[in-house]
């Protein structure tokens, strides 16, 4: 079976991107076979793994919008059994032109459908909003993770993001489960970051992963190296954090 996670939180810079990148090589590393589903327009998951998005003749874009398959857009990364569906700015425009369509909301799911068998893994790494590209993230995926930004608004927004959920249960994807939340950007050392983590389990006890990535400028650096962590600094504490995260999510899903 595939599990299809999307990862997902309206608010940007909390960590979405870097999440996809380096959980999705880790799972690889550890003999899953990965996509990374670039959904954003600012394609942060196709630059970060090298692809050169300005150069695509076709991309997920045309996949949703243009019915193109997914097999034609899909290419290799240097992560071995590791590939992506790129995106570009392109993308920004079909939010209009999918809200015109039927089915809007199944574009993706219906794309993803002709190469979910290749795959052990597929994440979806979805934009900043909780527009009809999410839509179309949730509605394709079997699991949500939720990355959360260390600070203080760190909740603000998950009300929203919950609710939105659970209307995309009740009336296009009734088999969504939450596989987790996960603190992003930790700075183990502060109160405040103690505080927030604390409020985090209070309203995500079952839920929150045991594993907290911290603040780690390995991190930040490596998409302009075109590189997952794992290629860039594998011994940096944010390269073990996210080895340590693939594993708790291989426990999670086999569950
Ligand atoms: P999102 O996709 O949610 O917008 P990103 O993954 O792009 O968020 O992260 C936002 C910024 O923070 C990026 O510049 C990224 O390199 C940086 N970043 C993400 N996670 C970490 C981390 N754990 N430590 C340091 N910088 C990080
Ligand atoms: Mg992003």
């Amino acid at each position: 079976m595939t599990h299809i996670l999307a990862v997902a939180n309206q608010k940007g810079g909390v960590g979405k991107t870097t999440t996809s990148i380096n959980l999705g090589a880790y799972l690889a590393k550890l003999g899953q076979r990965v996509l990374i589903v670039d959904l954003d327009p600012q394609g942060n998951s196709s630059s970060g793994l090298a692809i050169a998005k300005n150069q695509l003749s076709a991309t997920v874009y045309n996949v949703l919008v243009e019915g193109v398959a997914a097999e034609q857009v899909i290419q290799q990364t240097s992560v071995k059994n590791m590939d992506v569906l790129p995106a570009n700015s392109v993308l920004a425009a079909a939010e209009l032109e999918l809200s015109q369509q039927q089915q809007r909301e199944f574009q993706l799911r219906r794309a993803l459908g002709g190469v979910t068998d290749r795959y052990d893994f597929i994440l979806i790494d979805c934009p900043p909003s909780l527009g009809l590209l999410t839509l179309n993230g949730l509605v394709a995926a079997t699991h949500l993770l939720i990355p959360v930004q260390s600070e203080y608004f760190a909740l603000e927004g998950l009300g929203q993001l919950l609710a939105t959920v659970k209307r995309v249960r009740q009336a296009l994807n009734p088999q969504l489960v939450l596989l987790g939340v996960v603190i992003t950007m930790h700075a183990s050392r502060t109160s405040l970051a103690a505080q927030v983590q604390g409020e985090l389990r209070h309203h995500f006890p079952d839920t929150l992963f045991e594993t907290i990535i911290p603040r780690n400028i390995r991190l930040a650096e490596a998409p302009s190296h075109g590189k997952p962590i794992n290629q860039y600094d594998r011994f940096s504490k944010g390269a073990q954090s996210y080895k340590r995260l693939a594993k708790e999510v291989l426990q999670r899903v086999s569950k």
